[in-house]
């Protein structure tokens, strides 16, 4: 049809012209294009005028033609000889406002991440912002939060690096083991301040199944060579005491203190290199609704609200949203719980599409459900 627009053309009504007049008007009269208005949404008015013979108008709501301006001449206009039509993006359904809710549930009726859902939906259908709606619909199910990994550690603060002498910095830390508690001290100039109570604990346990005295294998421990470095003894005292190994060399000599100073630069190395594998998070505002990680089933099960930050912002005092009773977690532990209403698409408009194939053995309509506990408890 575009053809009859060009310069020295003859403008002759064939019958091709005819047929692709009819399918255009079918398209742009379509149920698809065409919908009820609707006062809630954004609306522009778009405006033609011709020189004497009048104004052409549209009245323009959300995902309308303007956003599908891209790829307009791939879409094609599929009738289903009921009354009802299908807009297809080669082999893309394009589904409309009103049915993406639906579409969504079902792309993850699985419970799988972004990838694979994604993936999953850029076979089949196509709308604007369908990846941010995939997005939106994962970070908000409310089993999928309640079973996440927990969030990545953050940086180690600059104090827990520069240690360069013995009990500059000592941290302590409480665990228990076998219902025995016990207090875990430990030099941050060793370097092995962050997995002190880890280290302690699998020892303790090595210990109790191999019927072996726990002071003595922590002396041994203790005497033991660290990977571009030395041992924790020969750090804290700057030699190596007598252990439970026989050695030609005398080893209570006192150590060459250059040694000290390369175990000095490969400790800041070997943090840098740690530092790699950690993000810093989002700090969470005060009054943000967050789930909390169940130390132990590692379920995020709990609702609390962040009261303030602690320890330069890694860590939060917060608030459960049920007992009231406050605690501290660090931010590895807690992040923001999103409700499962954030998606906007509404599916209760009248006049909704009902043209979308539909397999045999439907799957229940609504999937993407809250739990009632979960509800019950950000009702509070
Ligand atoms: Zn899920």
């Amino acid at each position: 049809m575009r053809s009859l627009l060009k310069k020295n053309t003859a403008y002759l009504w064939s019958p091709e012209i005819d047929a692709e007049f009819n399918h255009a008007r079918k398209i742009l009269s379509s149920p698809l294009l065409v919908q009820p208005f609707d006062p809630s949404l954004e609306t522009h008015l778009l405006t033609d005028p011709a020189k004497k013979h009048g104004l052409g108008y549209g009245l323009i709501q959300y995902d309308t033609p303007r956003v599908y301006k891209n790829i307009w001449d791939e879409l094609s206009l599929i009738d289903d000889g009921n009354e009802g039509y299908l807009l297809t993006w080669g082999d893309r359904i394009v589904i409309p406002h009103r049915a993406r809710n639906e579409i969504l549930s079902r792309l993850h009726f699985s419970h799988q991440g972004l990838t694979k859902t994604s993936l999953a939906a850029k076979s089949s259908y196509y709308w604007p912002g369908m990846n941010n709606d995939l997005k939106t619909l994962i970070a908000s199910c409310t089993a999928c939060q309640k079973y996440q990994a927990s969030q990545f550690s953050e940086p180690l603060q600059s104090y827990t690096l520069d240690q360069t002498f013995p009990t500059q910095l000592m941290a302590a830390d409480l665990f228990d083991f076998t219902g025995i508690n016990f207090l875990a001290i430990v030099d941050a100039y060793s370097g092995l301040a962050k997995s002190a109570v880890k280290n302690a604990k699998m020892l303790l346990r090595k210990c109790k199944e191999s019927d072996t005295d726990f002071s003595a294998a922590l002396h041994e421990f203790r005497c033991l060579p660290r990977p571009n470095s030395l041992s924790p003894n020969q750090l804290f005292f700057g030699r190596q005491p007598r252990g439970l190994l026989p050695t030609l060399v005398p080893q209570d000599v006192p150590l060459d203190p250059t040694l000290l100073q390369n175990r000095n630069l490969a400790k800041i190395k070997n943090n840098q290199q740690t530092d790699e594998s950690a993000r810093l998070l989002t700090p969470l505002l005060p009054g943000t609704a967050v789930l909390v990680q169940h130390p132990v089933s590692k379920i995020w099960g709990q609702t609390s609200i962040v009261l303030h930050p602690l320890d330069n912002g890694r860590s939060y005092e917060s608030e459960c949203s049920i007992s009231g009773k406050r605690f501290r977690r660090n931010h590895k532990f807690i992040r923001k719980f999103i409700a499962d209403d954030a998606l906007t698409h509404d599916l209760n408009i009248p006049g909704s599409i009902s043209s979308l194939p539909v397999p045999h053995t439907s799957p229940p309509p609504l999937l993407v459900r809250r739990s009632s506990r979960i509800s019950q408890q950000t009702k509070k």
